[in-house]
């Protein structure tokens, strides 16, 4: 079997969000973490029923020699699988150091694919990324006066991307600007070409609307290698179906309907995780973890599986969590370190899922970036097939775990993301085998 689209996503969540949005366009999708061993049927049960795949790097922000031999790796295992086309998938914000990762992973996934040029999209406008005359904006402020200047990692101080990409390039970056997307897709590619007889292999593109990725993503479709955000993944498979490589599936995000008890365990702070789970709170009782008890022993843990038991024997949700508001994070991290604080949360959140998945629990939810690396990892979560939606960009997945007969639902939601409601309404949206919860 052979899929339409390889991705290299150089994040997790950003996997994640890039999934999302190819299931929106009508793609089958999965998602990996980190570059299998085996092939593609090695990895999912009904390979031939996959249309795309992303592979989760942590590619953002390592050192640039690193990042560049994974995403080799990953491009090597896409290659074997098969894709027509290949996607570098970073944040819509550009992060990226001074000397990388964006532009020496472009650069060496060009030589690699002996392609001419590539193309680099990360504009999102609905979410309020746009580029104009190279210059990237968050909503009506440029990238280095949005609050990226002061990120603690990837600080983005420089606004004009094509200056931003020259600085990590060997080859001179070119623009194609807004009034020449403005004459169509065909244009548009009459003057990428143009750009790359000249000796550019890189060319940022002037975004502002849905509609200018949909010219973008016709005039891109036949590339070898696609780089940008997920908006740009939104607009790609109708063009794939335009170039007749994608039949129309009724629905991309169809998984097998879920069964077992429903978990959410939440390890982040941010604000609309602590609404969401003052919401939760309000309908249900919740386990507050509390890290200072954690660091004494196991009983705190023994005492959250047993209220989780309870719960769960009479079918109710169940939520376990470490979310706090800043005061109280900060009193915690002076008493314990704050590495030592976020390592205890992060390796009760795993070992809850483990003990629970094993008693039967089939339908988690996890808050939480760091918090969902950490839970997968314990799981021993490889791949994830990629569902529909229940918040923009926080689908439901499903991974099937050894010694678990049926899949394990799981939605991993980035701290920030989805409505307050959001940890109720993921279960009440969620086809289950029967209203019992049982079948696990
Ligand atoms: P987000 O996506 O909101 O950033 P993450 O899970 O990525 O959430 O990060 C939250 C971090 O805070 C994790 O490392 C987690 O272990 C830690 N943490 C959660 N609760 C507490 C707490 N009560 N005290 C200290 N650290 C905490």
């Amino acid at each position: 079997m052979a899929i339409v689209l390889g991705a290299i996503a150089d994040d997790f969540t950003g996997a994640t969000d890039l999934a999302n949005n190819l299931v929106r366009g009508g793609m089958r999708c999965v998602q990996l973490i980190g570059v299998p061993e085996h092939g593609l049927a090695g990895v999912i049960d009904d390979s031939d029923a996959v249309d795309a795949v992303v592979i989760a790097l942590k590619s953002r922000s390592c050192p640039v020699g690193e990042a560049v031999r994974d995403s080799m790796h990953a491009l090597e295992w896409l290659r074997e699988a098969g894709a027509r086309q290949f996607f570098f998938k970073y944040c819509s914000t550009f992060d990226s150091s001074a000397e990388g990762n964006i532009g020496p992973v472009s650069d060496t996934l060009l030589q690699r694919l002996e392609a001419p040029f590539t193309v680099m999209v990360p504009a999102f406008p609905v979410n309020g990324r746009t580029v104009y005359q190279g210059h990237l904006f968050v909503g009506d402020r440029l990238l280095n006066e949005s609050g990226m200047q002061h990120h603690p990692l990837t600080p983005m101080r420089d606004a004009d991307l094509v200056r931003v990409l020259a600085r990590q390039s060997e080859h001179p970056v070119g623009l194609l600007a807004w009034h020449e997307l403005q004459r169509g897709a065909q244009a548009a590619r009459s003057r990428l070409d143009a750009l790359a007889s000249r000796g550019m292999r890189q060319v940022i593109c002037d975004t502002l609307t849905e509609a200018d990725l949909d010219v973008l993503a016709e005039a891109v479709a036949d590339l070898p290698l696609v780089t940008g955000g997920s908006g740009l993944g939104q607009a790609l498979p109708a063009q794939y179906r335009r170039l007749g490589w994608l039949a129309k599936v009724a629905e991309a995000g169809a998984l097998e309907p879920a069964s077992g008890g429903a978990l959410v365990l939440s390890g982040s702070c941010s604000r609309a995780t602590l609404a969401q789970v003052g919401a939760f709170l309000e309908h249900h009782p919740g386990f507050r973890l509390d890290p200072l008890a954690l660091a004494d022993g196991e009983d705190h843990l023994e005492e959250a599986l047993t209220f989780a038991r309870a719960r769960l024997a009479v079918g109710e949700p169940v939520l376990i969590y470490a979310s706090a508001a800043a005061e109280r994070v900060r009193r915690f991290q002076e008493a314990l370190g704050r590495d030592h604080a976020g390592e205890l949360v992060e390796q009760a959140l795993g070992w809850l899922a483990v003990a629970l998945v094993d008693e039967g629990v089939g339908r988690l939810v996890v808050a939480g970036g760091e918090s969902s690396g950490a839970v997968v990892s314990a799981l021993g979560v490889r791949a994830m097939r990629i569902g529909e939606q229940i918040d923009p960009g926080v689908p439901w997945t499903q991974a099937t775990l050894a010694g678990r007969k049926a899949p394990l639902s799981l939605a991993l939601k980035s701290g920030n993301f989805g409505g307050e409601d959001f940890f109720l309404r993921a279960f009440d949206i969620l086809p289950t085998v029967d209203d019992s919860g049982g079948g696990a």
